[in-house]
């Protein structure tokens, strides 16, 4: 059996990795500031979370959801202790998509309504239900979920035309547009979005699983603009590589059993890595460290006049050429042996490095692109 090629590959191969370093099979040493799609938060390989993860195995690996399982309850209460949401709930899944999916469910049963919100040029997740909330044909087959899914502008006018039909479940929203390439708009724009939400009984879903876990210099990017949404959606960062994703749903909201659910959701591995991330993010300050390498690197970007537009919060950065980025990607690569991410806009670069990469890293970066 040969792998399904649905993903185009570098002819790169990573066997060890520290921090924000990745070393291929010859030896040679290449920069991580992408940590495969801002997954890596607390840098490869740390050591508490490789300790935490060993000491977990050799005690118990998994359980179904039918018993208790107490380092769920750890990380809920850790998680909102950190994120400033204790009174929320927690509900533990696998991935960013079928976090999202869960929220789009329980606005649904929460409010009895059918229609989402989604904003043109966001990404959601590549499961069916998430796939239907985006508008970009390469990646939307023709069969769409049940959902109806209306795509609107940063355009609090058109928003309420929609609200006002009294349908609309929910707007899910990314607070800084990720795979759309670093896109976000004025902190008003969200209280205004909030307030219609609340006026017209729509729920709000923060997808913060590209933006969430400290990336923007605050735990979750929504709390820049002083929102509280009913539903956040969390997976990417929050297991450092170790596949997880959760919902954090308002305390409003009243759980039934059945609702949802997950054979391998919250299970013993994947909340010890979870639990890792959480203390060595608090241990190490890294949500200051972000906010604070986020700016300086941002300023020595901008002086760079082959950049047309720095935009960005924390290490969440997108840099706008005037032409596409393809060979700069490569040379960036190649040459320089630095880990990048692209945009579905083909003049972005994306820069999503751990959060406790060290400024020296960046400034080889910076270099690298004068
Ligand atoms: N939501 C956002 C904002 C994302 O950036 C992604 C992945 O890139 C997803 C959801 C989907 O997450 P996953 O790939 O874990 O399903």
């Amino acid at each position: 059996m040969q792998l399904f090629d649905v993903y185009p590959l570098y002819p790169v191969t990573p066997v060890r990795a520290l921090g924000a370093k990745l070393w291929d099979e010859t030896g040679a040493e290449y920069l991580d500031l992408y940590g495969g799609h801002a997954v890596i938060s607390i840098g490869h390989t740390h050591p508490h979370y490789v300790a935490r993860l060993k000491a977990q195995l050799e005690q118990i690996a998994f359980y179904s959801n039918s018993v208790r399982i107490p380092i769920q309850e750890e990380l809920a209460k850790k998680l909102g202790e950190l994120s400033g949401y204790e009174d929320y709930n927690l509900f533990l899944c696998n991935s960013g998509a079928e976090a999202n999916e869960n929220a789009l469910k329980v606005a649904s049963f929460v409010t009895g309504r059918d229609k989402i919100l989604a904003f043109k040029g966001s990404f959601h997740g590549r499961t069916s239900g998430a796939v239907a909330l985006t508008d970009n044909p390469k990646i939307v087959a023709p069969f769409n979920a049940s959902h109806k899914v209306a795509f609107v502008g940063y355009n609090l006018e058109e928003i309420e035309q929609h609200l006002a039909q009294g349908d609309v479940a929910a707007i899910i929203f990314e607070p800084i547009q990720g795979v759309g390439g670093i896109i976000m708009p004025e902190d008003a724009f969200w209280r205004g979005m909030a307030d219609l939400a609340a006026k017209h009984g729509a729920l709000l879903i923060a997808d913060e699983v590209q933006a969430g876990y400290g990336r923007s210099g605050k735990f979750f990017a929504h709390q820049h603009a002083g929102i509280r949404p009913q539903l956040i959606s969390i997976a990417k960062g929050m297991g450092n590589g170790f596949p997880i994703g959760g919902l954090l749903v308002a305390p409003e909201i009243k759980a039934t059993h059945g609702m949802l659910g997950t054979t391998f959701g919250g299970n013993h591995l994947a909340c010890a890595a979870a639990m890792a991330v959480l203390e060595v993010i608090e241990q190490e300050k890294l949500i200051d460290n972000a906010a604070q390498l986020g700016e300086q690197t941002m300023a020595a970007l901008r002086q760079n006049p082959k950049i047309k537009t720095v935009r960005g919060r924390g290490l969440m950065i997108g840099l706008v050429f005037d032409a596409p980025i393809k060979a700069l990607r490569d040379q960036l690569l190649f040459e320089h042996r630095i880990f990048i991410g692209t945009a579905s806009a083909p003049n972005v670069l994306r820069l999503l490095p751990p959060l406790n990469t060290e400024m020296s890293d960046l400034q080889v970066f910076i270099n690298a692109l004068i």
